[in-house]
């Protein structure tokens, strides 16, 4: 069986994760990262939260700080910020869990499997060849959520070099501007 990447679960797995009100996605401008609600980043313009029902270990979400639903709602900053951070976060992936492949997909609209439809997020999910019994495994879903925390605390250190790395960035330009 190689075709797992089946996005109607999604919805299923999401779907469960909505037991607090409002989006899950929206979070106070302040806050960078989060490990209570597993977000590893955030910025003006995206943030990154580790799948609190994951497909697979490593599981991440990638959307927009700004409630947008449709891609098209996307500005020119926005739709930039999220291809580099799917980029950064592959790249963290691999150095951390050493997938064998990755999937990573939209779900536009809840006929397509969105299970927040109304807050635009790209799914980044680590595949391992030996992986294809997941499927049966994560029907009893229990057994992932105990190495979420652990993954998410393998993953921080690199997602906030990449803030560090951003502030450090725009401080250049800033700078580069005033000369
Ligand atoms: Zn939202």
């Amino acid at each position: 069986m190689k075709t797992l990447w089946a996005p109607w679960r999604m919805s299923y797995i999401l779907g469960q994760a909505g037991t607090r009100e409002g989006c899950i996605f929206d979070f106070p401008a302040a806050i960078t990262h989060d490990k209570r609600q597993l977000l590893l980043y955030k910025d003006g313009l995206c943030e990154v939260l580790l799948n609190r029902f994951p497909y697979a270990n490593g599981h991440l979400l990638i959307a927009p700080a700004r409630h947008v639903a449709d891609i098209t709602g996307l500005s020119t900053a926005e739709a930039g910020a999220l291809m580099a951070m799917l980029k950064d976060s592959i790249i963290i992936l691999r150095r951390h869990l050493r997938p064998d492949g990755i999937n990573s997909g939209l779900n536009l609209g809840a006929a397509a499997g969105a299970g927040q439809a109304d807050h635009l997020h790209f799914h980044v999910v680590p595949r391992w060849q030996e992986d294809h019994n997941f499927m049966t495994v994560t029907a009893e879903i229990r057994s992932i959520p105990e190495h979420i925390d652990n993954t998410f605390d393998q993953l921080l250190p690199d997602f906030q070099a990449l803030a560090r790395q951003g502030t450090e960035d725009r401080r250049q330009k800033t700078e580069g501007r005033k000369e």
